[in-house]
This record gives C-alpha cells, structure tokens and sequence, in this order.
C-alpha cells in the first residue's frame, strides 16, 4: 500500500540524512496541486522520489518529470516509483539538472535541489513554464540562516550558500514577471505566479 511505501521512505530518509520536504511542506504542495488542478509538474531534486511520489498522488492524471544527480539517490528513487506503481506518470532523469533541457510545458515547476544554483534553474526552466503555471522554491529561509547577519556566520562556505538564497529572494522580489509570495512552511517556501 502507498501509505507503507511513504512510511518507510519517510524513515530512510531520516537514517540516510536525505533532506525530503517536511510535512508541513508537502502537505502544502499537495493542496495547492489539488486547489489549481495542476496536472504536468517538473521537479528539480528528486531525492529518493518522496515528494515526486507524493505530488503524484494527489490524482491519477497527475504526471511529474523529476530530475537527480546523484546515482544512489536516483536508484533508490527509481525503485520507490516502481513500488508504488507510477512508473507510467513519473518521468525520472538521471542528469546534472543544468544539463537538461526539456520541451514540455508545466503548470508547476518545483525546485529542490542544490540551493545556491535556484536562480539558473529558475532561468533555465520558466520557458518551461504554462501561461498560468507557478514555480515553487523549497529552503528558502535556510534553517533561519536567512535572517542572520552574514557578518555573525563564521563558515566561508556557509556564509556564502546563505548570501545565494537571500539574493535569489531579492531575485524573485524584483522580478517583474513573477510575482512571489513567501511562506514560512516547513524550511520556507516561494510561490512564484506569472504576473
Ligand atoms: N524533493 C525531494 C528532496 C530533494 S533533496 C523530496 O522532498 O522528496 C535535493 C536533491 O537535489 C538531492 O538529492 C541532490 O542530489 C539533488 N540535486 C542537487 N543539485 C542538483 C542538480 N544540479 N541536478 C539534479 N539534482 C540535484
Ligand atoms: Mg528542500
């Protein structure tokens, strides 16, 4: 049953520190698919397919492109899918998501993946985008490091990754093609409506 298969994805993820959206997230990802009869999604970051798997359940016609780089995590994901018989709707791309290009258009586009790159992914794929579609940004308050002074956050490497997600938030801000809201579900999340 698909509530077991989720259940113990749930519990790899945490044993395997895979940062799979929280519920609070998902949940909101799952309404918001069902309240705007969303039917072509493109994720980037699938992880091991959790919330792939999940936005596809919201209806059978729902079909979900999602795209990972990492060869353990794309294994993992493809035998989830196939467990949980999606294997027709979920389209899983095994690739640098910088290095895809796609033809499709989507009603949402749903970036997870690596944070300091949201802004090429969000160039990159919004030709993608359908006239009304939406694109959905996960982490972006960063575990709160977002409203940090840069100056207090003494890794280089850290500091830098955090000064990438407050710029994609003024990147969205001033983006006169979207317009953004930001919510404070699970690890912050955007929602960018063409405008
Ligand atoms: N959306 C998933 C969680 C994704 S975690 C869920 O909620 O279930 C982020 C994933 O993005 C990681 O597995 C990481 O390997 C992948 N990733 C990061 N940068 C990427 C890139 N440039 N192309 C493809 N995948 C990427
Ligand atoms: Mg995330």
């Amino acid at each position: 049953m698909l509530d077991d298969l989720i259940n113990r994805m749930r519990e790899y993820a945490l044993e395997n520190n895979v940062p799979i959206m929280t519920e609070g997230g998902i949940n909101y990802l799952m309404k918001y698919i069902k309240k705007n009869k969303i039917k072509r999604i493109l994720e980037v970051g699938t992880a091991i397919g959790y919330s792939a798997i999940m936005m596809c359940s919201v209806d059978s016609d729902i079909v979900v492109t999602t795209i990972e780089r990492d060869e353990k995590r794309y294994l993992e994901a493809l035998k989830n899918i196939k467990k949980a018989k999606m294997e027709d709707r979920i389209n899983l791309i095994y690739k640098d998501a910088l290095e895809v290009n796609l033809d499709e258009e989507f009603d949402l586009i749903f970036i997870d993946a690596a944070k300091a790159q949201n802004r090429n992914f969000f160039e990159m794929f919004e030709k993608n985008l359908a006239k009304d579609g939406t694109i959905i940004t996960d982490n972006m308050n960063f575990h709160g490091l977002v409203y940090k002074d840069l100056e207090s956050i003494e890794s280089r490497n850290l500091r830098q990754l955090v000064r990438k997600v407050k710029e994609y938030r003024e990147f969205l801000e001033n983006n006169k093609n979207f317009t953004t809201e930001f919510y404070d579900i699970g690890d912050g999340i955007a929602v960018s409506k063409k405008s």
